[in-house]
């Protein structure tokens, strides 16, 4: 089954609101197994409501329609779904009395523009929203000889969000077909989303059933596989096949097929062995330490460091003699391994890292560019560094940085 979701309101046309309910009613979806085929955004005007409600019935089966249904002169939303779907609009005195009795008990006057929000769709049932005065409205009609679920739900998000998991949720799960739902979420780092994807796209393109999808952030790479199937064996052992394919076929490069992040695999390979952990980061400026004891739980195997930004402090506090700095520089091989070693040694750790390189978007030279960045790791008996150009903005190199250190470490634990 396959859905469409209206998001209504001129305020999502502009620059300052983005429909973000539309994100919850996604996820609530796919989790009843059905997918989201088109999302339309459209702004408060009659012909424009009713044009994306008449496309919307005639390409999906189930239509969640949000926001509009207000007292004000720009909530169409009740119109428009009569109009598109021919159908009668009546004033529920029930309702209406509710409306009252809503705004009494609050020690207000209505006005007569609040009394709208009693109109209802021929054949509607009504979902209570006692979290605000719209109440929805739920349609389960045959239009154009096919069934379809319709649903008006107000916009404002702590009202919409109750309302749906509450009126709607229940509802879906009634008429549709008993269905369960199996993900899995494998995560990469430090290859590109097109590079991921021409070495995948083979294999799951296989798995018709499987629904892939891939997302990409500063070198990291998450793919989202969801198979949906009658029974939870079977759609569990789709994913599980997919996961396994992939992994293979990405081998080393995929870090988590359970979708922790990298941090946490890093301190779940270090806790696992009983190794320790301390950073020397200078253009990072403890990014790789923030990341770290972001987790609960990472005192048990990171000990802390330094931020070494100027060369003194990377003599003060990881030892780096001074004429290293001196003939080497401090953006250099020489002095990223001194960091880690220097560093670990202070801090009495099994593990040290050493970052150090130029984020930009000054300081750059043509032996030295911005966005060179020198990073190690050492174990006391093997210092290992590796160079790295990364392009882009100061933000965009030193989250890189600190997600190769990240993955330097995982791959020495590994
Ligand atoms: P309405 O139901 O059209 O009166 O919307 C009331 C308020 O809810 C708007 O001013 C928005 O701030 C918020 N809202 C409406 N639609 C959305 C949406 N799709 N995503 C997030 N917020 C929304
Ligand atoms: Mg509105």
């Amino acid at each position: 089954m396959n859905s469409e979701i209206i998001a209504i309101g001129s305020e999502l046309l502009s620059p300052y609101r983005q429909d973000t309910n539309s994100l919850f009613v996604t996820e609530r979806l796919n989790q009843l197994g059905i997918t989201v085929a088109f999302k339309t955004i459209v702004g408060d005007r009659p012909k424009h409501l009713v044009d994306a409600i008449r496309s919307a019935l005639s390409r999906t089966d189930v239509v969640v329609i949000m926001g509009g249904l207000g007292p004000t002169e720009d909530d169409l939303t009740r119109e428009a779904v009569a109009e598109a779907m021919q159908v009668g609009l009546k004033r529920d005195p029930e309702l209406i009395a509710q409306l009252y009795a809503r705004m009494a008990a609050r020690r207000l006057t209505m006005t007569r523009n609040n009394e709208k929000q009693a109109d209802v769709l021929d054949g509607a049932i009504i979902l209570v929203n006692p979290r605000g005065s719209a109440p929805g409205q739920w349609l389960d009609v045959v239009y154009g000889k096919h069934r379809k679920l319709v649903m008006l739900v107000p916009g404002p998000p702590s009202e919409l969000k109750p309302m749906f998991d509450e009126e709607c949720v229940p509802r879906l799960r009634e008429v549709l077909p008993r269905r369960h739902i199996a993900t899995r979420v494998l995560k990469a780092a430090l290859i590109g989303e097109s590079a991921a994807d021409a070495r995948i796209a083979p294999i799951y393109t296989q798995f018709t059933d499987v629904e892939t999808t891939i997302l990409a952030h500063l070198g990291d790479i998450q793919l989202n596989l969801l198979c949906s199937k009658p029974i939870l064996e079977l759609a569990q052992a789709r994913v599980d096949e997919l996961a396994s394919r992939i992994e293979e076929e990405l081998d080393d490069l995929i870090y988590s097929s359970q979708g922790e992040s990298l941090e946490q695999i890093v301190l779940l390979h270090l806790e696992m062995q009983g190794a320790t952990l301390s950073v020397a980061e200078s253009c990072t400026g403890g990014m790789v330490a923030e990341r770290l004891t972001s987790i609960s739980g990472s005192s048990r195997s990171f000990v802390g460091g330094a931020v070494v930004y100027s060369n003194e402090l990377k003599t003060e506090f990881a030892d780096v003699s001074p004429t290293l700095i001196e003939r080497h520089g401090a953006v250099s091989r020489e002095v990223a391994a001194a960091l880690a070693e220097g560093i670990r040694v202070r801090c009495d750790t099994t593990l040290g890292v050493g970052v150090t390189g130029i984020a930009g978007p000054s300081g750059g030279s043509d032996e030295k560019p911005v966005g060179l960045v020198y990073l190690s790791v050492s174990d006391g008996k093997k210092t290992e560094v590796v160079e790295r150009r990364f392009s882009g903005d100061r933000d965009r190199i030193r989250h890189y940085a600190s997600q190769t250190a990240l993955d330097l470490v995982r791959r020495r634990l590994m």
